[in-house]
């Protein structure tokens, strides 16, 4: 196969895992704990979130709590009615990074997730994981698809989760009145449910961000699956129910 289609396709599939273990991980667990997996599977997520992404959950975790805490307001992170879609979408990464660099929003936020021994020594190096995973498809593939396939991880995941910051809360249909969030299926599609990011600020708690058998939420088939094995406990699942009882959406751990 051409190097370059193979290093599209490669990438697109490090895309994912980035996304699934996001949306599973960092969202729907750590941030809203919405879900618990089993400590085996979260050293598999905390590993490949140092790989495919190098983010710091703790710092992902507070952004994120602040932007449910403030959703559209001057203290949001990423407000779209703020700054406008566009700039979210394509500057995303620099807002997040500006959000996650304060000391006080990670103090304030993410109080429960204290660095580690193995967060200072690997985790915390972002440069050290993404080298790990670039040197890993160097030896699997050669260097012209692993550097197509990271370029093309690199753009699409920062692309996606623009998207889910700024499309999600601008373009879409809202089931709920009561939040700025939208659902928009073709985004859930390509982010294993994060589309459906009325929903979600409707329910944070929620595990499951789909409210219908047919809404596309694979997010939520995952931690189902896991969930039959043991290997999950689901918190609640049901969003309409939690809708109803919060109203304000302000319940967001
Ligand atoms: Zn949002
Ligand atoms: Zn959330």
């Amino acid at each position: 196969m051409n190097a370059v289609l193979l290093g599209i396709i490669v990438g697109f599939g490090i895309t994912q895992v980035a996304i699934f273990t996001t949306t599973l991980y960092l969202h729907r667990e750590l941030t809203h704990k919405a879900v618990t997996f089993h400590p085996f599977i979260n050293e598999i997520f905390r590993l490949l979130t140092w790989i495919t992404s190098g983010i710091r959950p703790r710092q992902w975790v507070a952004v994120h709590r602040k932007h449910h805490a403030h959703t559209d307001t001057a203290e949001d992170p990423h407000s779209p009615l703020v700054h406008g879609w566009k700039k979210v979408q394509l500057m995303n990464v620099f807002l997040y990074r500006k959000a996650a660099s304060d000391e006080k929003t990670i103090a304030n936020y993410a109080r429960d997730l204290p660095q580690r021994r193995t967060d200072r020594l690997f985790f915390d190096h972002a440069i050290l994981g993404l080298g790990l995973l670039f040197t890993g498809l160097v030896f699997s593939f050669g260097i012209i698809t692993a550097g197509v396939a990271f370029a093309f991880h690199a753009v699409l995941y920062l692309g996606l989760s623009g998207s889910v910051n700024s499309v999600a809360h601008h373009f879409g249909r809202k089931s709920y009145k009561t939040n700025s969030g939208t659902n928009v299926t073709w985004l859930a599609l390509l982010t294993a449910g994060e589309g459906f990011h009325n929903h979600h600020h409707a329910a944070p708690t929620s595990a499951r961000f789909s409210r219908r058998w047919f809404q596309v939420d694979p997010g939520w088939w995952v931690i189902k699956t896991l969930s039959l094995i043991k290997l999950a406990n689901i918190r609640h699942s049901d969003v309409d129910k939690l809708a109803s009882r919060n109203l304000k959406s302000t319940n967001f751990i």
